[in-house]
C-alpha cells in the first residue's frame, strides 16, 4: 500500500495546476531528507512481506463464486483491534485499491536471526485466520493473484453493474463499487490517470488460442477504438491494480548497501516474476500470458498519446517509454552505472538541483526520472507544506512510481533505515510457498552481500527478460538473459571485457548468456553455480537450531524442484485444472462453473484438505513456529 493521505482530492484539472508545484517540494523534500541521512548507518537488516489477498464469496449451490465487497467492514474491525494495541499487534491490516482487497504485514519487521525464517509462515497463517474470523458464511480470504472472471457479468457480491458513461471508472466490465471505497485515493486515482491520458485505459491481452477459440470481441467493445479484436480487451485500472502480489522490504545498513541491494536485485526481478507466474486467466478468458505485470502495468499507464509517441510533442516534454508501473530504469550503485543502457529521461532543471545540492549522479539521475510523472493524486490540505519537515510531496511521485523495485528513504523522525522493496512476485495459493519465496529471495540477499555476489546485466536485458518472463509456460520454456560470471568481483579488466549493452546487440557476449531458471536457481555444472547451491554454502557455515533448519530446507527443496519444472508453476496448475475441466470446451472460455470448481479446489489446497503434490511437491510440510525459542532471541 502506498502513501495514504486523508483529505479532500482535488480534480485533474486541479492537480494538474499543482504540478510543477508538487515535483519542486518534492525534490526539495527529497533534498532535506539526504542532507540529514546520508550519513546514517549501523541499522540491521530487518525485513517484512507483503501479502494482498481478494475475498471471495463461495455460493455452493449454484456453483459460483465471486469478489465479495466487504473489505470496508473487514478492515474497520481489523484496525480498531490495531487501535487498541498498537505495540503488541501481530499483523497489520491495510486497504487495496479493490473493494475485495486487503493486505496483510506482520505487525513488526523480522530480525537478522535465521530462526526468524521459522516464524514466517506461522505468522501468514495466523494472519490470514485473524481477518478470517470477521468473514461471514460462504466468504474465503484467498492469496490468488487475479480473480479469474474479475469484469464478466455479475463478477461481485453482492451484485453490481459497470456504468461504461458515468461514475469514475466507465469501464464496459468494472463497476465503481469494485473500487474501495473507504479512501479517496483510489476513485481519485482512478479519475486522474485517465483524465491525464486523455481516454481510457487499455490492455489487449493475446488469448490463448485453443481448437474452438473464437475471438472474445463483444459488439459492444467496438465503441472503443483501442480494443484490439484478438486480444481480451481490458479498460480500467481495477483489472490491474485489482490483482495480488507478494512483496518484501529489506533494510541495509546505509545508503550505499541499500543501492547494491537494488541493483542486484534488479536482474532477479524477472526470474521470480516468471517463477512465481500465477494469473493466467483474465476477464474470464485463458490468455497466453501467465503473469499480471504488463496488465497492471498498462492499468495505470497515464501517458497522454504524444508521451506514447503517437502524436508529436507540444503539450508535454518528453516521449516515455514505460508506464509509470514497469521496470526499472537505471541502477544505483558504482558497479552498476556502466549498465545504465537504455535512456533516462530527466528535467534538466531537476537533476541540477539534486546535484547542486551534493547528490551523486546515480542517485540524482534516479530521483529526477521519477519525477518526470506529474502528481496523479492529491489532496487540497497537502498542498502547502514545509519542506524540511514534511515529506508528503515526494512520497507522492515516488509512491505512484509503481516500478520491480523501491529504493526507499527512511522516514522522518523514525528509527527506520535505508530501504529496498522487492515488487514483482505474484502471490502463491499457500502460506508454504509465499514463506519459502519470501524466505529463499531474503536468503539471496545475504548471500549476495556475504559473497559479494554480482548479478548485473545491462538494464535493457532485464527488459527483455521482464517481457519473456510473463509468456505462457515461461518458467520451462523460455531462457533468460543472465550474468555468466557472478562471483568475480567487479575488477578493472571487466570493463574491457563487458560491453555494457553494445556487444549484447549479439545473442551472447563474454559477460551474459541466455540461461533458463533451472541453471539459474539449480546450476550448470562446470558453467554456473546456481543460486540454491550458494545459499546451501552459505548456510553450511552458519549456526542454526534444528526446526529452522529443516524449514529452510523444505522451503529451499520446493524452490528447486519448482525451478526444475519437476511441479507446477501456479500458472501452469490453472491452466491444466481449467483446459482438462469436463466443462471446458476448448474455447479459451474460463465458465461460471469452472471458475467455481478452480477456486474451491484451490481453497482446499490452501487450507491443506487437499494435498496438491503436483504443485508443492511431496514433501511440503515445514516446522514453522509462533515465536522465536527464547535462547535464540539475540543471536545475531
Ligand atoms: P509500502 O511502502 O509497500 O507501503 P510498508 O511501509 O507498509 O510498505 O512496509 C512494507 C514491509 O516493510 C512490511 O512487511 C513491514 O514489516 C516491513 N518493514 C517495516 N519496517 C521495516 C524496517 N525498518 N526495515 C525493513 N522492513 C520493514
Ligand atoms: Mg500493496
Ligand atoms: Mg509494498
Amino acid at each position: 500500500m502506498g502513501l495514504l493521505t486523508e483529505g479532500t482530492p482535488l480534480t485533474w484539472e486541479e492537480t494538474k495546476k499543482l504540478a510543477s508545484h508538487v515535483r519542486e517540494h518534492g525534490i526539495n523534500q527529497f533534498i532535506n531528507i539526504y542532507k540529514k541521512l546520508k550519513e546514517r548507518k549501523g541499522d540491521v537488516l530487518k525485513w517484512g512481506d507483503e501479502i494482498e489477498y481478494i475475498i471471495v464469496k463461495f455460493a455452493d449451490e449454484k456453483r459460483e463464486a465471486k469478489v465479495s465487497l466487504r473489505a470496508i467492514e473487514i478492515l474497520e474491525i481489523l484496525n480498531e483491534r490495531e487501535h487498541q494495541h498498537p505495540d503488541t499487534v501481530k499483523y497489520l491490516w491495510r486497504p487495496e485499491f479493490a473493494a475485495y482487497m486487503i493486505e496483510g504485514t506482520p505487525g513488526k519487521p523480522y530480525g537478522g536471526t535465521l530462526a526468524h525464517f521459522n516464524i514466517v509462515e506461522t505468522n501468514m497463517k495466523m494472519r490470514r485466520h485473524e481477518a478470517s474470523e470477521f468473514l461471514k458464511e460462504g466468504e474465503c480470504l484467498m492469496s490468488i493473484t487475479s480473480f479469474p472472471r474479475l469484469g464478466c457479468p455479475d463478477f461481485t457480491d453482492p451484485p453490481t453493474k459497470p456504468t461504461p458513461h458515468e461514475g469514475g471508472t466507465m469501464s464496459l466490465f468494472f463497476p465503481d463499487q469494485a473500487v474501495f471505497s473507504g479512501h479517496p485515493r483510489f476513485m481519485n486515482l482512478v479519475r486522474n490517470i485517465r483524465s491525464r491520458r486523455g481516454e481510457h485505459v487499455a490492455i489487449n491481452l493475446p488469448i490463448f488460442r485453443d481448437k474452438n477459440t473464437k475471438i472474445p470481441v463483444d459488439e459492444s467493445h467496438k465503441v472503443r477504438k483501442a480494443a484490439k479484436p484478438d486480444c481480451v480487451y481490458l479498460d480500467a485500472m481495477g483489472f490491474g491494480m485489482g490483482c495480488c502480489c507478494l512483496q518484501l522490504t529489506f533494510q541495509a545498513c546505509n545508503i550505499d548497501e541499500a543501492r547494491i541491494l537494488y541493483d542486484q536485485l534488479t536482474p532477479l526481478c524477472p526470474i521470480m516474476l516468471a517463477f512465481t507466474a500465477a494469473s493466467p486467466v483474465h476477464r474470464g478468458f485463458l490468455t497466453d500470458v501467465d503473469c499480471r505485470w504488463n496488465v497492471i502495468s498498462g492499468s495505470v499507464d497515464c501517458r497522454t498519446e504524444e508521451e506514447r509517441g503517437l502524436k508529436p510533442l507540444k503539450e508535454n516534454k518528453f516521449v516515455i517509454q514505460k508506464s509509470r508501473y514497469d521496470s526499472i530504469d537505471s541502477y544505483l550503485s558504482p558497479q552498476g552505472e556502466k549498465y545504465n543502457d537504455i535512456p533516462i529521461l530527466y528535467n534538466d532543471e531537476d537533476y541540477r538541483k539534486l546535484r547542486d545540492n551534493g547528490i551523486d549522479h546515480l542517485l540524482a539521475q534516479h530521483i529526477a526520472h521519477l519525477f518526470i510523472r506529474d502528481t496523479v493524486s492529491l489532496f487540497s490540505e497537502k498542498i502547502n507544506q514545509n519542506d524540511e519537515e514534511d515529506t508528503d510531496h515526494f512520497e507522492n511521485i515516488q509512491s505512484t512510481n509503481w516500478q520491480t523495485m523501491r529504493f526507499k528513504p527512511p522516514p522522518p523522525h523514525s528509527t527506520i533505515g535505508w530501504r529496498v522493496e522487492f515488487r514483482p512476485c505474484e502471490v502463491q495459493v499457500t502460506d508454504f510457498e509465499n514463506a519459502a519465496i519470501v524466505c529463499f529471495v531474503v536468503l539471496v540477499t545475504r548471500v549476495i552481500l556475504s559473497y559479494q555476489l554480482n548479478f548485473l546485466i545491462p538494464i535493457s536485458k532485464v527488459d527483455e527478460n521482464m517481457q519473456n518472463g510473463q509468456k505462457r509456460n515461461a518458467l520451462k520454456e523460455e531462457k533468460f538473459w543472465f550474468r555468466k560470471d557472478i562471483t568475480t568481483h567487479v575488477s578493472p579488466p571487466e570493463a574491457t571485457r563487458c560491453c555494457a549493452g553494445t556487444c549484447c546487440e549479439q545473442k551472447e557476449c563474454d559477460l551474459v548468456g541466455l540461461m533458463s531458471i533451472n541453471e539459474i536457481i539449480n546450476g550448470k555444472t562446470g558453467d554456473f553455480p546456481g543460486l540454491i547451491p550458494l545459499i546451501n554454502s552459505y548456510l553450511n557455515g552458519m549456526d542454526v537450531d534444528a526446526d529452522t533448519h529443516c524449514t529452510i530446507q523444505q522451503y529451499l527443496k520446493f524452490i528447486q524442484k519448482r525451478a526444475s519444472g519437476e511441479i507446477f508453476t501456479t500458472a501452469s496448475y490453472i491452466r491444466k485444472f481449467v483446459t482438462e475441466h469436463p466443462d471446458y470446451n476448448h474455447d479459451s472460455v474460463v465458465s461460471e462453473i469452472i471458475n467455481y470448481d478452480l477456486l474451491k479446489t484451490l481453497k482446499d489446497i490452501q487450507e491443506g484438505s487437499k494435498s496438491c503434490p503436483e504443485l508443492l511437491g511431496y514433501s511440503a510440510t515445514s516446522k514453522t513456529k509462533e515465536n522465536i525459542p527464547h535462547a535464540l532471541k539475540n543471536d545475531y
